[in-house]
């Protein structure tokens, strides 16, 4: 395949690679990361655009009081990227802004590379306003926000033409912040929404509709003015004045998807002008298995990487390597808390993992609900870790984290808690695949997916969590894991309730008194999470959605 003879572009305004690449704020960039490292093993001919984000998302501090700080060190991108050597402006705020272009170049497993091209304001030519147009990640300004969005969708296009990448079949949008490539590719076309409609493709993320972005039109123009078509006729969008990037995108796509079960009918009912279907998320294995059970994987079942489903005969690896490598990944992650917290977790402690930005919907303080009853049910047995970053000027996130760090202090003494700042792929890893038991409690069905745990059940750490997102199709209650609360009429109180109760009756005493069924329960969340690979996911959406010529 020559450089230039790509049929895919995947367009997503974060991309997670490893820890080393600060271009991902969370969940999204993750999945993006893991999306194009599976695409790469399955020989697909994919590039990926999105921004270079010099100042990334940040760098977390947590202080004793759980006050949470932001500091943005400056990412060095030798010698990870290449620095393009085409370069071009794009029309904003009625002056040129230049942009310049690298490259990331992901090789698969077997020698397959997809590459990614990341967009850069930071310029010599530009102003500073227009330097720092790409330099963080979500800054939380609408006007920011267009502009970066423009970056990514104009720019985008705008670059592939300038790489001579011609023969595109498919453009997928990860998300709306992607959908302004369908007004460049009006123009490219003629204004011809069929000839758009053949080769879009749009993933929907989340159930939350601030989680969708929507501007003004006269903010619009006023900041984008003569990229945007004037022949350009969007009936619902235009008419309310409400530039919508979900609706822009599914207008001109033939097809969207949800990301998972639930996800696709919830999405369905947000979108109900537009046909969605479902693809499960999945985790790029060969990445989140922990070190020692990647080594074991190696030796009982090589070839896992290309093919996980190697991982279900898991039964053969008898218990003694089995559990060992559980539990040297366990000494990793509390080595690593115990150097920062002093709170000397235990391996001998049953260790529930709970990580996730902290979104008000993820009721990260839900287990603490009733402290009388945890206390009652925990002391001595249980000890906790928290990690999570909010958003910089989300003040309802930062007070969950002042809530949790303040709930550490009152059960100094009786339950271990700690708060690990900075999460970030790093240490998601560390965590997931380290802890006993993986805690997740959406308010359902705000979470679409929650790819963290599969990540866990992927390192057989069994879910404990609500029926939302993957885990309502995953969990086999008492043989995967458990499912927290009544699907039907979720509440914090009762959520909250059930979720003791299968502390005291379940988790606690099959993890003390019953280690075989509890290595069970280790075996058939790896298998669980066989079933929610990139690996699997991609090539559904290679079949279902691809349609590739080749
Ligand atoms: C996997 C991952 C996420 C997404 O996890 P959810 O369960 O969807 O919240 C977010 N951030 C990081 C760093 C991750 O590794």
């Amino acid at each position: 395949m020559t450089d230039t003879n790509y049929k895919i572009a995947y367009f997503s305004a974060e991309i997670g690679i490893s820890a080393s690449l600060p271009t991902y704020g969370g969940g999204l960039g993750v999945l993006a990361g893991d999306h194009i490292k599976a695409a790469a093993d399955a020989n697909l001919p994919m590039c990926a655009v999105t921004l270079l984000y010099k100042e990334g998302y940040f760098r977390q501090r947590v202080d004793r009081d759980g006050n949470q700080t932001e500091s943005y060190p400056r990412f060095d991108p030798d010698p990870l990227l290449k620095k393009l050597s085409v370069k071009f402006t794009l029309p904003l705020r009625g002056r040129n802004v230049w942009i310049n272009a690298w490259k990331y170049s992901h090789m698969g497993l077997n020698g397959h590379t997809v590459p990614i091209f990341l967009l850069d304001t930071d310029v010599d030519e530009n102003l500073p306003e227009d330097r720092e147009i790409t330099l963080r990640l979500y800054s939380g300004d609408k006007d920011h926000r267009i502009l970066q969005e423009a970056i990514l969708g104009f720019g985008g296009i705008k670059l592939l033409e300038m790489l001579g990448i011609n023969d595109i079949e498919i453009y997928h949008m990860n998300e709306g912040h992607s959908a302004l490539i369908t007004l460049e590719l009006f123009r490219k076309f003629k204004g011809n929404r069929e000839e758009l409609q053949k080769r879009c493709h749009f993933t929907t993320h989340t159930p939350v509709p601030a989680g969708h972005d929507h501007f003004s039109m006269d903010r619009l123009r006023g900041l984008l003015d003569s990229l945007i078509p004037d022949n350009l006729e969007l009936p619902s969008i235009i008419n309310s004045n409400r530039f919508h990037m979900t609706e822009l995108g599914l207008y001109f796509s033939r097809s969207a998807n949800g990301v998972s079960q639930l996800h696709g009918i919830v999405a369905q009912s947000q979108f109900p002008d537009f046909n969605i279907g479902h693809i499960n998320n999945g985790v790029y294995h060969p990445y989140w298995a922990g070190k020692v059970f990647r080594e074991l994987f190696d030796t009982y079942f090589p070839g896992w990487r290309e093919d996980p489903e190697l991982l279900l005969n898991i039964e053969e690896i008898p218990d003694d390597k089995f559990l060992y490598a559980h539990l040297s990944q366990k000494e990793f992650i509390l080595d690593y808390s115990n150097s920062l917290t002093q709170r000397a977790l235990s391996p001998d402690i049953l260790t529930i993992g709970f990580a996730r930005r902290t979104a008000s919907y993820k009721r990260a303080s839900l287990i603490f609900n009733k402290l009388d009853r945890l206390v009652d049910i925990g002391h001595g047995k249980i000890q906790i870790i928290f990690a999570g970053k909010a958003h910089p000027h989300d003040e309802d996130g930062k007070d969950i984290i002042r809530e949790i760090v303040g709930y550490s202090h009152k059960l100094f003494g009786k339950i271990k808690v700690v708060y690990l700042e900075n999460y970030n792929m790093w240490l998601g890893r560390l965590l997931t695949s380290g802890v006993d038991v993986w805690l997740n409690t959406p308010l359902r069905p705000q979470e679409a997916s929650g790819t963290s745990g599969m990540k866990a059940a992927l390192n057989g750490a069994p879910n404990l969590s609500i029926l939302d997102g993957w885990w309502a199709e995953a969990c086999h209650p008492g043989e995967n894991g458990w499912g927290i609360g009544d699907p039907d009429n979720p509440n914090n109180e009762s959520d909250a309730d059930s979720l003791y109760d299968i502390l005291e009756k379940e988790v606690i005493p099959v993890f003390y008194n019953d280690r075989k069924r509890w290595s069970s329960l280790m075996r058939k969340s790896i298998k669980t999470g066989v079933k929610f690979t990139a690996h699997r996911m991609i090539h559904e959406y290679a079949t279902q959605y691809y349609h590739l010529k080749i």
